[in-house]
């Protein structure tokens, strides 16, 4: 199986019935380009910038972000990097940022709220990544967006900052995509607004399962309630995904969802155009990839949304068809 799986470190993505679909990494540090380089990735689906933050006793200044996200971008040549804005707060503490003690941390002050309210914390990050977008092809990701307008803020603070640059004669890459992580069940639910305005969306299922079940992701008692097949979120997804075909946009997953053997049959029945996951998961994923027929998958998908009632259905569903 391992050498099978070597063996399709340079070959494409795709499926039984040749249709192409984006294997990308999920990476922390410029450190874990090695290993989606050696694992055959095609992208960075998700690059989580605050790891950047929380290795650092003070914040990290625009030139040492610049150098990690050049770094990045050089490294993959050609191949799209996604990077994602800090998503602090949560389970993610900062000590130099005093963010607060809170009841529901997962339900408080983190990611693009905290960047939308101490703004210059967050137009440093910008500015770098403005500045390194020459070196490769990025594109920005805001994490954790409930509502339009912290989209178009989070846009238009990004737009300021580019300007910024261009007048101080700095070059900037004009063809940088922004979109958005969808992991909030408000913003799939409104999907179809959000794609009229966003280049792409990537679906976070860690978080969007747990919103959406109100299980805690971190706590083992209603770990139980934790389905990435309950019907609910496939049909989120579902619906996520067709609002960005709709608009001409694209829509992948970054969460662990996008690397898992069962989910990976429904996700390309449900059209999904881009998986991210560890890079230890991408040669398994590739392999199965090329066992899935589309047209089989879509039906495997409508079933599995129409006629199935739990997570236990679903499985036993997709059990039949990949086995
Ligand atoms: C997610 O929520 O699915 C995600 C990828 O983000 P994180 O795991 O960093 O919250
Ligand atoms: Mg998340």
């Amino acid at each position: 199986l391992k050498a099978e799986w070597d063996r399709l470190k340079d070959e494409p993505s795709l499926t039984k019935d040749g249709k192409h679909v984006e294997l990308a990494a999920n990476i922390g540090t410029p450190k874990d380009l090695e290993g989606v380089i050696n694992n055959g990735g095609e992208a960075i689906g998700l690059y989580r910038t605050e790891f950047l933050y929380m290795d650092s006793a003070e914040l990290p200044s625009e030139d040492e972000q610049f150098d990690a996200y050049k770094k990045v971008l050089e490294g993959m040549g050609d191949k799209p990097v996604v990077v994602r804005t800090m998503d602090i707060g949560g389970d993610k503490e900062l000590p130099y940022l005093e963010l607060p003690v809170e009841m529901n941390p997962f339900l408080g002050y983190r990611a693009i709220r905290v960047s939308l309210d101490q703004d210059s914390v967050f137009r440093t990050q910008l500015r770098a990544l403005l500045r390194a977008s020459v070196h490769g092809t990025l594109r920005i990701m805001f994490p954790m967006i409930a509502t339009l307008p912290e989209f178009r803020a989070a846009k238009a603070i990004l737009e300021e900052e580019k300007a910024k640059l261009i007048e101080e004669g700095t070059e900037v890459s004009d063809s940088i995509e922004v979109g958005i992580m969808i992991e909030i069940p408000a913003a799939a639910v409104l999907a179809d607004q959000f794609a009229k305005e966003v280049d792409f969306f990537s679906i976070g299922t860690n978080d969007l399962i747990q919103y959406t079940m109100a299980a805690d992701r971190m706590n083992e008692r209603v770990s139980y309630l934790y389905q990435p097949y309950n019907p609910s979120i496939l049909r989120l997804i579902k619906g996520v995904i067709d609002a960005a075909h709709s608009e001409g946009k694209w829509a992948g997953m970054c969460g662990e969802m996008a690397g898992d053997q069962i989910a990976v049959p429904l996700l390309v029945g449900l059209g999904l155009d881009e998986f991210s996951m560890s890079a230890t998961s991408i040669l398994k994923t590739r392999s199965l990839l090329r066992k899935l027929d589309t047209a089989e998958m879509k039906e495997l998908a409508d079933k599995a949304l129409t006629e199935c009632t739990t997570s236990e259905e679903v499985m036993a569903l997709v059990d039949q068809y990949v086995s």
